[in-house]
């Protein structure tokens, strides 16, 4: 499943295509993925020029000229491309542009997600308003990311998927931030705040350790997933690669989810 960082590579891919260009046409081939395609989704395309291309979270945002925005989660499967033609059955949604390049969506499992946003609707969406900060931004420092997790008796993996705590982190790198900062999974999230809510040292390690696993993954080109790109995810058995731990990565269900940690550096 795409997380934050293979978002973003796909908005930065995608912009230059995108970004001050006219949708000549658009060719949508299926009544819908996870939900129905907006009504009349194709008129309200046509024509429109993309004054921007942005991302919240694991969503993306292209900005319309009509002042709509066009609101698309990649789901489990989806990916975009730019050729010259379509050419796969998987194709669902085919933008042609007035460059001539053609933007296509292809999302073999369905789970992905378009929607047509005026600005109001955009403004309370109940899948945006609710996130927290943008790991990458300015907004988020040890001392946001301590106030949000004082009292937390959950485990500090479990917070950290929590996207009112942070936006857009998902499984892989919670697991690859945790390792970096030589943090226990689950260890309480309570336990890298004070009781008043300040960081302690924990809480600074780990906002340095999400913002660097995070943009190490966006400026690698490749978006094929592959066990080597990671510290400790998918690693299990595999010797933990901070030098001179000599611990072996472990798998763990948390959550319903798999974590991989190293028991001896991790606490
Ligand atoms: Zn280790």
């Amino acid at each position: 499943m795409p997380e934050l960082p293979e978002v973003e590579a796909v908005r930065r891919s995608l912009a230059p295509f995108l970004t001050q260009t006219r949708i000549a046409d658009v060719e949508v081939r299926r009544p819908d993925l996870r939900v129905p395609f907006p009504r009349r989704f194709r008129a309200r395309l046509v024509n429109q020029t993309v004054l921007s291309l942005t991302r919240r979270a694991k969503y993306l945002m292209a900005a319309l000229s009509s002042s709509e925005t066009l609101l698309v989660h990649l789901g489990m499967s989806g990916s975009f491309r730019v050729d010259s033609e379509s050419v796969d059955r998987h194709d669902h949604v085919v933008m042609h542009m007035s460059s001539g390049a053609v933007v296509i969506f292809n999302d073999p499992r369905r789970f992905g997600l378009m929607l047509l946003l005026t600005p109001a609707q955009l403004a309370r969406h109940p899948v945006l308003s609710r996130l927290g900060p943008e790991p990458l931004s300015s907004d988020f420092d040890a001392a946001a990311l301590a106030r949000a997790c004082r009292g937390r008796k959950t485990a500090l993996k479990v917070a950290l998927l929590d996207q009112r705590i942070v936006a857009g982190i998902g499984n892989i790198y919670a697991s690859e931030a945790l390792h970096r900062a030589r943090l226990s999974p689950f260890r309480r999230g309570s336990t890298i705040a004070t009781a008043s809510g300040a960081p302690r040292e924990a809480a600074e390690r780990l906002t340095e350790a999400i913002k660097h696993v995070l943009t190490t993954a966006i400026d690698r080109t490749s978006r094929t997933y592959r066990s080597s790109r990671f510290r400790v995810y998918d690693r299990e058995g595999e010797r933990c690669l901070r030098r001179r731990c000599g611990g072996v990565i472990r798998r763990r269900t948390q959550a319903g989810r798999s974590t991989f940690y190293c028991s001896v550096c991790q606490r």
